[in-house]
């Protein structure tokens, strides 16, 4: 079997390496050509365009930035539509609209093209060591199919429902990490202008109900002002964009999303858009004047 991969940006390197560890035959593009050889060198061939990786792939993988990226790469000219088979399988693990996963797997069906939606948690230290969450939408047996190749990227995937669910679920893991690293930052903050020190806070804390998997791995960071990505900004911007609109789509209200929204865009308009998420915390430190250190 030979899979192609569209995307080799952050998450799609990492995870294109590991497909060829396990012995998959891989076909890869990405409209940077420094981020082509960096796969080739590890065994891959070079595709020349979506069509040409899709024509040469029984299966696609696509890694892209957002909904128009993957819609571009999918749909348009010279797109995965134009070259796949009839009866190959797209998964596209980029996190987008559940919407666009709709409609884009709407125009590959006329086709007799498959797809799953795969998004994914757990950032590019889990992508280096296919550790991956993996949330998918799509059929059972398509699922079934593709899951020998989900685990090679990850350590556990989920079919959570139709095509789109996938999308669904990681809006949803979106939402409470945002808005756990918001409530994290402004009870750190508040130590630290009482004058109890922040690490005392977080080693007291982090057994009890307020303890998270966000307060382990970001807390630790923040107090030693690390702020490098991780996971962008930018990215968490483009994420909520989705929830919202996804969320108002189906009559939803986001007081708690949107409220995070809006802290993320004062640290963009500040500059901040590519730290870490867990910069969030400036937003708040910019409001007390202080700042949260060990
Ligand atoms: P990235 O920006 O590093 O990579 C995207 C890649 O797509 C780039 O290499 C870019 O050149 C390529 N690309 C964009 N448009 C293209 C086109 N038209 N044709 C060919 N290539 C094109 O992003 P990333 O961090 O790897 O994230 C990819 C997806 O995974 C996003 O949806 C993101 O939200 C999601 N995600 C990222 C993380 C993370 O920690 N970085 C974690 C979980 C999920």
């Amino acid at each position: 079997m030979k899979i192609g991969f569209i995307g080799l940006g952050i998450m799609g390197r990492p995870m294109s390496k590991n497909l060829l560890k396990a012995g998959y035959e891989l076909v890869v593009y990405d409209r940077n050509k420094w981020k082509r050889d960096e796969v080739i060198k590890e065994g891959a061939e070079e595709g020349t365009s979506p069509k040409d990786v899709a024509s040469r792939s029984d299966v696609i993988i696509t890694m892209l930035p957002n909904s128009p990226q993957v819609k571009e790469v999918v749909l348009g000219n010279g797109g995965v539509i134009e070259g796949a088979k009839e009866g190959s399988i797209l998964i596209d693990m980029s996190s987008i609209a559940p919407l666009a996963s709709r409609e884009v797997s709407e125009k590959l069906a006329e086709k007799k093209i498959r797809m799953i939606d795969a998004p994914v948690s757990g950032g590019e230290p889990k992508a280096i060591d296919g550790t991956l969450s993996i949330m998918v939408g799509g059929e059972e047996k398509d699922f079934e199919e593709c899951l020998p190749i989900l685990k090679t990227m990850g350590s556990s995937a989920v079919l959570c429902g139709e095509i789109g669910a996938g999308n669904v679920t990681k809006l949803a893991n979106q939402i409470m990490v945002a808005v756990n690293i918001a409530g994290m930052s402004e009870a750190l903050v508040l130590a630290a202008k009482s004058g109890v020190s922040p690490e005392k806070v977080y080693n007291a804390v982090r057994g009890g109900l307020a303890g998270s998997t966000v307060l382990d791995a970001k807390a630790p960071l923040i107090m030693d002002r690390k702020f490098d990505p991780g996971f962008r900004i930018d990215l968490h911007i483009k994420d909520l964009g989705n929830v919202i609109e996804t969320g108002h789509g189906v009559g939803v209200p986001l007081p708690l999303t949107s409220s995070v929204m809006e802290m993320f865009q004062a640290l963009k308009v500040d500059g901040l858009g590519s730290e870490d998420h867990g910069a969030l915390v400036k937003f708040y430190e910019k409001l007390s004047h202080i700042e949260v250190t060990r």
